[in-house]
């Protein structure tokens, strides 16, 4: 394995705080040595080990590859029409992911897995370096068991939500739905998938079929995380805080009872702003709930209903402008915050042995993330 010395770093992210006693722990003229996939050092320019090779980044800002941990990549389709009309003044239901349901049921493997290859090469592109994927457009043993097969191809953090809304044949019957995703579902796809979650609203799963849920697929080795609080104040986040899990995801409308919940929690607050943005809704209180001292991270909840985007970026810069989070708070909570929100402490940071991932800008600073949105400003990824 031969060792790579970057210089030249205009700016450089560590989400490290020991180099400069903040979260984002920046340097400035600053070096990295990677050595295979692994990051072997970090530092100033001028203290740097040498290296089997070296290149210059001409002064450029280098931060942690983006942790996208919320997305929703396995479906067939758009739903193009949809985001038309709803522009138009109609309302986001729930129920439009059936549409996509039937779609992505009538897909094939190879074809379902070819639009999640390149929808991660898009956020590749855009310096994702690692993301979370979930099924749920299946809602059928086999169907959710082969989006997660297709996931597993392209990630390790793949999560089963068979529970993301009651398929129409079961509209009558959603205890029986709730008794498929804990039984034969569930078996079908625990091998394939690192964590369960459930679309705990109105409409969608209540409290107690979102804790029933849980509790299946804990005992079936999966971790919890949630779709809470999304399309109007629920249950679900001081659910997600009681049961200790990881990640609760969406938290748009919350009271003081759940900022508390989460503040006294470990549970991470995942903020999904690209929705708020495509359904033309209000954002979730990112500045109330950093101020309360719950800790936030930043997702593209990408998927083909409430918000096609796959930008980490337009998230960073979505924070800053709609949700009142600093830039550096922004950057931190889409990469440290992320990893999180995944329980993974081997990315989002850049120090000694780390995953090798790096977002490199063709820019000075990171604050040119939110500064000039919409800007293509990713120059390169390395991973
Ligand atoms: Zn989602």
């Amino acid at each position: 394995m031969t060792s790579l010395l970057l210089t030249g770093i205009g700016e450089l992210v560590t989400n490290d705080p020991t180099h400069d006693g903040t979260r984002l722990g920046l340097l400035d003229d600053a070096a990295v040595v990677l050595d295979g996939h692994r990051i072997a050092w970090v530092g100033r320019r001028l203290d740097a080990p040498e290296a089997d090779a070296a290149r210059d980044l001409g002064g450029r800002a280098v931060l942690p590859g983006f942790v996208d941990s919320h997305s929703h990549l396995v479906f067939a389709g758009d739903r193009a029409e949809e985001f038309a009309a709803r522009m138009a003044g109609e309302s986001y239901a729930a129920g439009g992911i059936r549409t996509t349901v039937a779609a992505t049921r009538a897909a094939t493997d190879e074809q379902l897995s070819a639009n999640v290859a390149r929808l991660v090469a898009e956020m590749r592109r855009q310096g994702t370096t690692t993301v979370e994927i979930k099924s749920g457009y299946g809602l059928t043993t086999l169907d959710e068991a082969r989006a997660l097969a297709v996931a597993r191809q392209y990630t390790d953090e793949t999560t089963f939500l068979g529970a993301h809304v009651v398929p129409p044949e079961y509209a009558d019957d959603p205890s029986g739905y709730v008794d498929l995703v804990t039984g034969p579902m569930l078996d079908a796809a625990a091998p394939h998938a690192r964590w369960i979650d459930a679309f705990c609203e109105r409409g969608a799963f209540d409290a107690d079929q979102a804790h029933t849920i849980l509790l299946a697929g804990q005992a079936a080795g999966l971790a919890g995380r949630l779709h809470a609080n999304q399309l109007g104040p629920g249950p679900g986040v001081r659910l997600a805080c009681e049961l200790g899990l990881t990640a609760v995801d969406h938290c748009t409308h919350l009271d003081d009872a759940d900022v508390e919940a989460l503040a006294g929690s470990g549970t991470i607050a995942t903020l999904l702003p690209g929705v708020e943005f495509s359904t033309r809704s209000p954002y979730p209180d990112a500045r109330g709930l950093i101020d309360a001292g719950v800790t936030v991270a930043l997702a593209s909840d990408c998927n083909p209903g409430s918000c096609y985007t796959s930008s980490m970026p337009l998230c960073v810069a979505l924070g800053v402008r709609e949700m009142r989070m600093t830039p550096a708070e922004a950057v931190w909570s889409a990469t440290a915050g992320g990893a999180r929100a995944l329980g993974r402490d081997d990315v989002g940071v850049l120090a000694a042995g780390k995953q090798a991932h790096l977002t490199v800008l063709e820019a000075p600073s990171y604050l040119h993330l939110a500064y000039r949105p919409g800007v293509p400003l990713v120059a390169e990824v390395i991973a």
